[in-house]
């Protein structure tokens, strides 16, 4: 998607005075993602000619007031506090984007929800009675209506483009749902699971990466989450047959989408 070449051929009609009104949410997460976003670099520009820039921390301080066209939420949610934000945020936008692990599966901070967190928090703070956080990392969409998830962690800065010029221009987005095996066919990458024997969760994870492991002869750890319709039973399977143990099964679904359905079904089966 070249972002710049769509705006200068004047697809999306954006004048000053009808800028799409953006605003930037975070959540539970490292800001990993929203740092993607700063990551655009030349096409920032563009960004910030196609869109009014009206709420986002890690860039400016200036606050619009809302409502907003397009929200984009990072981020778990975490506390009672969350819970209650995300709502206030959901009334106040048109299309609520979600992006990367955290948002779309809980991310690595849903570690927890197979664990006590209330034994967790008693391990590492001194004070525990001040720490207020839900038994659960829960994805956004688990609270309120989502538009669109967009998956990663971090995400790919060319897909939020994608996803962004795609609102704006009133048209579907084109975002892969095919596993990464696709992407890494593509490339004339050598499996690294069949040729060398490293376990690999590219048949199961969505694409959106380009087969970055699998091109350094390493093995997929779904950082992209589920793709469509995942056989995660059927990979299990595969991954046991070739020699790893059940508690290496476990680990390899327990990742940053742990909390994912599909990945969190097969961890508990093997866990038992
Ligand atoms: S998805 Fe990954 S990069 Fe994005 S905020 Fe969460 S931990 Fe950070
Ligand atoms: S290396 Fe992994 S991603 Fe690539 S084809 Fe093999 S299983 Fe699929
Ligand atoms: S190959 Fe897998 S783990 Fe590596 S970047 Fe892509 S989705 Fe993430």
């Amino acid at each position: 998607m070249n972002w710049a070449t769509c705006l200068c051929r004047g697809k999306y009609s954006v004048t000053s005075s009808k800028k799409a009104k953006l605003a930037v949410w975070k959540f539970a997460s490292c800001d990993g993602c929203q740092l993607s976003i700063l990551d655009c670099e030349e096409q920032l520009l563009d960004i910030a000619g196609a869109v009014q820039i009206a709420n986002f921390a890690e860039a400016t301080r200036a606050v619009i007031k809302g409502p907003y066209d397009i929200s984009l939420v990072e981020g778990s949610i975490t506390t009672p506090h969350d819970a209650e934000r995300i709502h206030k945020i959901r009334r106040n936008s048109k299309y609520l984007i979600v992006i990367g692990a955290c948002a779309t599966a809980g991310g690595i901070q849903s570690l927890r929800n197979f664990a006590d967190v209330r034994e967790y928090t008693s391990l590492i703070y001194a004070h525990p009675e001040y720490i207020e956080s839900l038994g659960k990392s829960t994805p956004i969409a688990d609270h309120v209506y989502v538009d669109f998830e967009l998956r990663g962690c971090p995400i790919n800065k060319y897909q939020l483009l994608e996803v962004l010029s795609a609102k704006l221009a009133g048209r579907k987005p084109c975002i892969p749902t095919y596993s990464v095996c696709v992407e890494c066919k593509r490339k004339g990458n050598v499996c690294v699971m069949v040729a060398l024997g490293v376990p690999c969760l590219g048949p199961v994870t969505q694409a959106g990466c380009g087969a970055l492991c699998p091109s350094y002869q390493r093995g997929c750890f779904a950082c992209f989450g589920p793709k469509e319709t995942p056989n995660a039973e059927s990979l299990a399977s595969k991954l046991e047959k070739s020699g790893q143990t059940r508690q290496e099964i476990v680990r390899a679904f327990r990742g940053f989408n742990a909390f994912a359905e599909s990945f969190r079904k097969q961890s508990e089966a093997y866990e038992r």
